[in-house]
């Protein structure tokens, strides 16, 4: 039976590499995929990892209708035979409704990579639709881990090091540096709600 399947984690935890190993797996025995991200890092219309690897991919803007995109890629004669979303939280509930279309009404796999809760630790509305929708949840088990040591499990929004818990919901910004204006650092709950990044518990000591 073909699946929706929502692999959640934080930011960090090795979401795109796996999206990229399910990929060249799929591709090694012939099958072909479509990829969709939003909001990649590395530009619109590419999927990357934080270890460098990059591949083409279809950028999922937010009117896109991604059901009619695969019907249409279909119809012009492509072969497709399952979908990688990546940055699903970024899409809205609606486009997580055409991709449970797409495991219904023509039969394919969809998997789908994204972050569970925003900064704020709010639910991100396209992680949510995947929660109500999945087939499964799979979380993802390579941990990322907080300064502490401790398993990483929420994302926290930094500006210059600095935790903050305002601001729009998508500020695309990057783990690897935290100094810069806006960044993100993953934490344990508890110096989430402390607000301790590594910075501050650096100037603390
Ligand atoms: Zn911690």
């Amino acid at each position: 039976m073909p699946e929706l399947v929502f692999f959640s984690g934080t930011m960090d935890c090795g979401k795109s590499t796996l999206a990229l190993q399910i990929e060249h797996n799929r591709s090694a025995r012939g099958l072909q995929g479509v990829i969709f991200t939003r909001d990649d890092r590395a530009g619109a219309g590419k999927l990357s990892s934080r270890l460098g690897l990059v591949t083409e991919a279809v950028e999922a803007g937010p009117d896109m209708d991604l059901f009619g995109y695969v019907v249409a890629e279909i119809e012009r004669g492509c072969k497709v035979d399952y979908l990688i979303v990546d940055e699903a939280q970024f899409l809205s509930s609606e486009q997580i409704d055409q991709l449970a279309r797409v495991v219904d009404d023509l039969g394919m796999d969809v998997y789908a990579f994204g972050i569970t809760t925003d900064f704020r630790t709010k639910l991100f509305p396209g992680s949510q639709r995947l929660i109500e929708l999945a087939d499964r949840i799979e979380a993802l088990q390579v941990e990322a881990m907080c300064w502490c040591g401790a398993r990483a499990t929420h994302n926290a929004r930094t500006l210059g090091g600095e935790m903050v818990v305002e601001g729009e919901q998508v500020v695309v910004g990057d783990v690897n540096r935290p100094a810069a204006e806006v960044g993100y650092e993953v934490l344990c709950r508890r110096h989430h709600r402390r607000r301790m990044t590594s910075s501050s518990a650096a100037f603390a000591h």
